[in-house]
């Protein structure tokens, strides 16, 4: 076999034949020219068969390595004239439009972007993480399913941050499919308003259900005219509990420091109660379990704030009934209004006003919680997330690990798994 007829093969790229080799002291350039006849436009698929003229530089592209060796790809590409988008170079199939990497490059990366952390995605493939970012950007508007959007009933829509200094991501999930479906930028009424545009009056009215935490700015999105209006919205415990953790905490702080005002050493110690406080008590370690039992011999406000917290995770680990719950949870609001802690006052008429929603989350079974192996992805995904600059990236990196999205590696497009 001739040497470019044997590059062709190593190569599979489709539409090309190999003109000839070049081996560099870093790298293996391989020629390549188009196979087919007309030209057609990146940007809209219009193809003609005239072309305007050649560019005057080859195009290069990095290819999936070779051994040890950078494999490049380069072409003389030709330029034509698209009634839209005017004077353009031609589209080549095997990159995507504006990359400097094949497909199946990038393919890879996409791959290894949703497993394995950044220092070994840049280390094994030598590229610097933004550099993945605009990557998985280009892979998540080819892969992503465009089917995601339909039969879409029981929805989460959920708020997570991304970078430090309160840099938020809106992520839509389909409760059913246990699946992210949508994310954008901003956490408010106006980036929810984006997704119901996108999805447009006639599916959204199908939508039955919607959880949420009980920040104000997704309710008023999903009730707008041409939204989800029918939809029964659904607080979700999950967030309800997270509010009295927070309740706690604010607390802890303030008996913290009145303590360091009087005893700094007493002070001192009592900082590390946070960890024992904030946890579930079945998963204390030993140390942490005997500080909780410190605390609870002291009593006083931080023991009943405490109380107070795991009474209402009691409410929701359970598999209770609607009418139960409903009974336990204003139990609840009465005592937490009677014990004088300003922030369980306030998280008590936070819950009262939002009470049916709550309810309503418990009867239907729409809550994140039930999701928490999709949570626990997103987190772990938002963690590695925080070295892109932009959100753009960071949200491709969610939908490609969380959302609708088939990976197919390089070797397995070509040898498929039966054969
Ligand atoms: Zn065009």
């Amino acid at each position: 076999m001739r040497v470019t007829a044997a590059f062709s093969r190593l190569l599979a790229l489709p539409g090309v034949w190999v003109r000839g080799v070049d081996f560099q002291d870093d790298r293996v350039v391989v020629d390549v020219v188009l196979r087919r006849r007309r030209l057609i436009c990146p940007q809209c698929g219009y193809s003609t068969p005239s072309r305007r003229d050649t560019r005057p530089d080859a195009s290069t592209w990095r290819h999936l390595d070779l051994g040890v060796w950078r494999l490049e790809v380069r072409a003389p590409l030709a330029r034509l004239t698209c009634p839209t988008h005017g004077v353009i170079t031609e589209a080549v199939p095997f990159a995507r439009y504006r990359s400097e990497f094949t497909k199946d490059f990038e393919d890879l990366v996409g791959y290894l972007a949703t497993t394995a952390d950044k220092t070994t995605i840049t280390r094994l493939v030598r590229i610097d993480w933004d550099t993945v970012g605009r990557i998985i950007t280009r892979v998540m508007d080819d892969h992503l399913d465009p089917a995601r959007l339909e039969q879409l009933f029981e929805m989460g829509v959920d708020e997570v941050s991304w970078r430090k200094r309160h840099k938020y991501i809106t992520i839509v999930t389909n409760h059913q499919r246990n699946q992210a479906v949508w994310a954008a930028e901003g956490r408010d009424t106006k980036t929810l308003d984006g997704f119901f545009d996108e999805l447009g009056p006639e599916r959204a009215e199908a939508i039955t259900a919607v959880s949420m935490d009980m920040s104000a700015g997704y309710a008023k999105s999903v009730r707008k005219e041409g939204h989800a209006t029918k939809a029964i919205i659904c607080y979700d415990p999950f967030h309800v509990v997270a509010l009295a953790t927070k309740a706690l905490d604010t607390v802890r702080r303030s008996v913290w420091q009145d303590m360091r005002r009087l005893d700094e050493t007493a002070a001192k110690r009592f900082k590390g109660a946070r960890w024992c406080l904030l946890k579930n008590p079945e998963n204390l370690d030993d140390d942490q379990a005997a500080t909780l039992r410190r605390l609870r011999r002291k009593g006083g406000e931080l023991w009943r704030a405490y109380s107070l917290k795991e009474a209402l995770r009691a409410i929701f680990a359970g598999d209770l009934e609607e009418d139960e719950v409903a009974y336990m949870l204003d139990r609840f609001c009465s005592r937490a209004s009677r014990s004088g802690l300003k922030p369980f006052v306030t998280l008590a008429k936070t819950i009262r006003k939002h009470r049916s929603g709550i309810l309503a989350a418990v009867r239907l079974g729409v809550n994140n919680a039930r999701h928490e192996s999709l949570n626990r992805r997103v987190r772990m995904v938002i963690n590695r997330a925080y070295g892109f600059h932009s959100a753009k990236a960071a949200i491709a990196l969610i939908m490609l690990t969380v959302g609708p999205v088939t990976h197919v590696l390089p070797h397995e497009r070509i040898f498929s798994p039966d054969g």
